[in-house]
């Protein structure tokens, strides 16, 4: 018997994630043939179904640039409905149930604040509503370990925990998957992911944009607890995690947890944070904000593999590009051919792009033309695009998986809980971070070896 959702609960359907992601993930899904149950809508804001279906099709205009799949938009548009209604009063959670009436297995997913996923959980529970459900609640989990134990609990305290879907998109992305199978399935790869042969691994979540008029939001967040606790945190542990002990789910998220466990914590030696200027004069940033709108920082993982490694990790805002990508340095060769008077050959750099244009390059090092025997990198250059064919989105592909109750590409809450531990030391500093301009890498920091090397490897 199928275990697939038979309705789905979208609450605050007007917000900026349901039009960004959601509205484009369904519309996908019908493309598809995987959608094929009702959507209901839920906000405080008194729309009817008409203005949900304007707001849908706007959305999905804007992703597909108006190349409309009109059968699969006239699916997801007879599939909408609209609740309106406070999610502190019951007769919200009654006029779902209304509309829930024939399914058996409901999907809600929590578009909303974190401050109201309480009222929310508790709506569905008392309306019992939840019993029969699954729940998917998006990151941040929480702002801090005490609050993410918190939000556990309550999820905990209404749902089982087979039913509970912690969302961070980054594990939907093909590209982040691929780092596993890059890793574990290529013998070009896998005898050399070790301290013997890797020098330093460096993760970096660049965005070229600033707070795009979400500042207030943003000030209460900051690089941290942004990107950082959890997509930074989650791309390290697949990076590094030892490979499963048996099949199955278990024994991955026993992986992973594993070596996050053996990550030490960050500590305010080793990060860099930064502030870009011009943050503090931004609607909705508090004057004396201390909040950092960028981050570099050094980890360290005590295990065999990995011992004298250092892991650095940036992510920042207002910097010159958007670019999610891994470079994994390898060790500097031996001179080999290469005459004694001339320079010891660059090491090898495999770079990973986890974005839109996502990709491998590997830069070897080749003859440079001419009568001398001298070596210069080169990258071999594969664009997974070109040579994979078009890849899912990553909302596409999770929402796809929660409505199948699959668990695999979600985050368990053992994991999120070593992320906050690696987290809390440099959460809520009272200094104020160092300031950089726009387009630039961040603040130059000059004392911090670690971090200038850091901010000398840009992407090519
Ligand atoms: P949002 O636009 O700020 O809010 C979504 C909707 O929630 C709003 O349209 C609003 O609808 C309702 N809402 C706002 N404040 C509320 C309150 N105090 N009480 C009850 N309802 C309230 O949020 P979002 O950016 O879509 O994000 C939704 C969730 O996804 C959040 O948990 C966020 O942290 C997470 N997330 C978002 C993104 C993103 O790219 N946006 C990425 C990752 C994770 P009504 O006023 O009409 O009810």
């Amino acid at each position: 018997m199928s275990t697939r959702s038979d309705a789905l609960v979208i609450f605050g359907v007007t917000g900026d994630l349901v039009s960004k992601k959601l509205f484009p993930a369904l519309y996908q899904l019908a493309r598809r043939g995987r959608l094929g149950v009702p959507v209901v809508g839920v906000a405080r804001s008194a729309w009817d179904d008409e203005q949900l279906e304007t707001a849908a099709r706007k959305a999905i205009v804007e992703a597909t640039g108006g190349d409309v799949d009109e059968d699969a938009w006239r699916e997801v548009a007879g599939a909408l409905s609209m609740v309106t209604g406070d999610y502190t009063d019951p007769v919200t959670y009654q006029q779902i149930a209304q509309r829930l009436e024939t399914a058996e297995r409901p999907l809600f997913y929590l578009a909303i604040p974190p401050t109201v996923f309480g009222d929310a959980i508790a709506g569905l529970g008392a309306a019992g509503l939840a019993a029969r459900g699954r729940v998917v609640v998006e990151k941040p989990f929480g702002r801090d370990p005490q609050s993410s134990r918190e939000l556990d609990a309550v999820l905990r305290s209404t749902f089982d925990p087979e039913r509970i879907f912690r969302m961070d998109h980054y594990l939907g992305k093909e590209a982040v998957e691929n780092l596993l199978v890059l890793r574990f399935a290529n013998a070009l790869f896998e005898p050399l992911w070790n301290r013997d042969h890797i020098a330093s691994v460096q993760i970096t979540l660049a965005e070229e944009f600033g707070t795009q008029g979400r500042a207030g939001f943003y000030d209460q967040a900051g690089a941290i607890r942004d990107v950082v606790q959890n997509h930074a945190l989650q791309i390290a542990a697949l990076l590094a995690m030892e490979p499963p002990v048996a099949d199955g789910n278990d024994a991955f998220r026993q992986a992973q947890v594993a070596v996050l466990h053996q990550m030490r914590a960050m500590t305010t030696d080793s990060t860099v944070r930064g502030q870009y200027a011009g943050y503090l004069d931004e609607q909705g940033v508090a004057p004396d904000s201390t909040t950092e709108t960028f981050v570099s920082t050094r980890l360290t993982i005590d295990s065999p593999r990995w011992e004298g490694v250092p892991f650095y990790l940036r992510a920042g805002k207002s910097l010159p590009g958007t670019a999610t990508e891994v470079v994994v340095e390898l060790k500097q060769p031996p001179r080999g051919l290469i005459p004694s008077h001339l320079e010891v050959p660059d090491a090898n750099l495999l770079r990973f792009r986890l974005g839109h244009d996502s990709g491998v390059a590997i830069a070897v090092q080749a003859k440079t033309p001419g009568p001398r025997t001298e070596s210069q990198p080169i990258d071999l250059l594969v664009d997974f695009a070109t040579a994979l064919g078009p890849q899912q989105e990553a909302y596409e592909r999770l929402l796809d998986d929660a409505m199948d109750g699959r668990p695999e590409r979600f985050v368990h809450e053992a994991l999120i809980e070593e992320q906050w531990r690696i987290v809390e030391p440099v959460l809520d500093l009272p200094d104020q971070p160092t300031s950089y301009e726009r387009g630039t890498w961040g603040p130059s920091v000059d004392d911090t070896d670690w971090h200038s090397v850091h901010l000398q490897n840009k992407r090519r």
